[in-house]
């Protein structure tokens, strides 16, 4: 018989957001709506399709370039960061997996706070670490409970700005006392996945440059979101030289393909897209409230693409299914349901779907 390493044991698959084909082979239903994965439910950024469209009649038999070149030259001139101080990833999951694979082993504790995203927890189990939860107050990440956490053997703290899956906010001033009070030894990764889609001037303006005040901090930032390509995988970390050459030796050579490089080269420019992909967002999450009112459904307040609601009538995993019967796939936190906030007309078939589900 073969066993995997010890650390396999610990582990639990990660279950997606179930596949709309999957879902009308099983339920036998024509009309699908999947607000499950966070994606950006106006499509993709147009300037990153013109520049696959364009890379693709070059063929694709030449392996990408394994440093991204291009990639960094373009985000460290958008940005003013050196190119140094950039790590292309495989979207955000290869950045969550490096930042574990290059620093952590069975000696650390991690700190992770408890609804929130679970990669860290798998990618931080991988590697053996310890890990040390934390509850959110008031659905928010608590602070100084987090800080209060911190052992002699805390290597890494998870922090994510817009949280997922509550869509809660730190404030610039509450981040930077609490990378004050951090000892230098202990890393945060700071991911900011959902970054682009907030509306509120206490947000950090310029998460990219915390590297230079706060050597300890790593920030992720993804294309999957707001840009709209999810399906091409890519994102990126800031670090300092020291840590961002360190996990240049445990990322696989040729990480990123050429498609998902080229898009993003034409995404970061695309601040039309950008634009009205956060205005739908805005108004779409407005629309939902106002439905979410009438029908006496909870939700917190979301500063991201996707909201937290729950119902007194049925827990989360019993709403998602019964939504999931209709057509409408959701994400489940046991109590509570994950909603990605989609298009108008997405919206109004989940809202008549859940008035459906509530009147029965
Ligand atoms: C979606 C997401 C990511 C990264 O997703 P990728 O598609 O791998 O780039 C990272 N962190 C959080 C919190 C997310 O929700």
């Amino acid at each position: 018989m073969i066993n995997p390493r010890n650390e396999i044991y610990n582990l639990t698959e990660y279950i997606p957001g179930k596949n709309p084909e999957t879902l009308k082979r099983e339920k036998c239903i024509d009309k699908i709506v999947k607000l499950a994965s966070n994606e950006n439910p106006i499509g993709s950024s147009p300037m990153a399709l013109k520049n696959v469209y364009e890379y693709l009649k070059s063929g694709l038999n030449i392996y990408p370039d394994g440093a991204s070149y291009e990639l960094r030259k373009k985000l460290a001139t958008k940005y003013k960061l050196g190119m140094e101080n950039i790590l292309i990833t495989n979207g955000g999951d290869e950045a969550i997996s490096i930042v574990a694979s290059t620093f952590l082993n069975s000696q650390c504790d991690v700190i992770i706070s408890n609804l929130t995203f679970k990669r860290y927890t798998d990618s931080s189990l991988l590697q053996g670490a310890n890990i040390i939860n934390v509850d959110l107050k008031d659905f928010t990440y608590d602070l100084t409970k987090i800080l209060n956490s911190i052992t002699a053997n805390t290597k890494l703290i998870y922090l994510t700005n817009p949280n997922n899956p509550t869509g809660t906010i730190l404030s610039q001033e509450a981040l930077f006392n609490f990378f004050d009070k951090i000892p230098k030894d202990i890393l945060i990764l700071y991911d900011e996945a959902y970054g682009e889609y907030v509306d509120d001037d206490n947000f950090p303006k310029d998460s990219r440059h915390f590297f230079t005040k706060y050597k300890n901090v790593i920030t992720l930032k993804t294309f999957s979101k707001i840009y709209g390509l999810a399906a091409l995988r890519i994102g990126y970390i800031t670090a300092t030289k020291p840590l961002i050459e360190y996990m240049n030796k445990v990322r696989p050579p040729f990480n990123v393909n050429a498609l998902g490089q080229v898009a993003a080269i034409g995404a970061i420019d695309d601040d039309e897209f950008l634009a009205k992909s956060h205005k739908t967002n805005l108004l779409e999450k407005k629309f939902l409230y106002n439905e979410f009112d009438k029908l006496n459904i909870s939700y917190i307040k979301t500063q991201a693409n996707h909201i937290l609601i729950y119902s007194d009538k049925y827990d989360g995993n019993t709403l998602t299914s019964k939504l999931e019967d209709k057509g409408v796939i959701v994400r489940s936190f046991n109590k509570y349901v994950r909603v990605t906030i989609g298009t108008h007309d997405e919206n109004e078939f989940f809202i008549k779907i859940l008035k459906d589900i509530l009147n029965n």
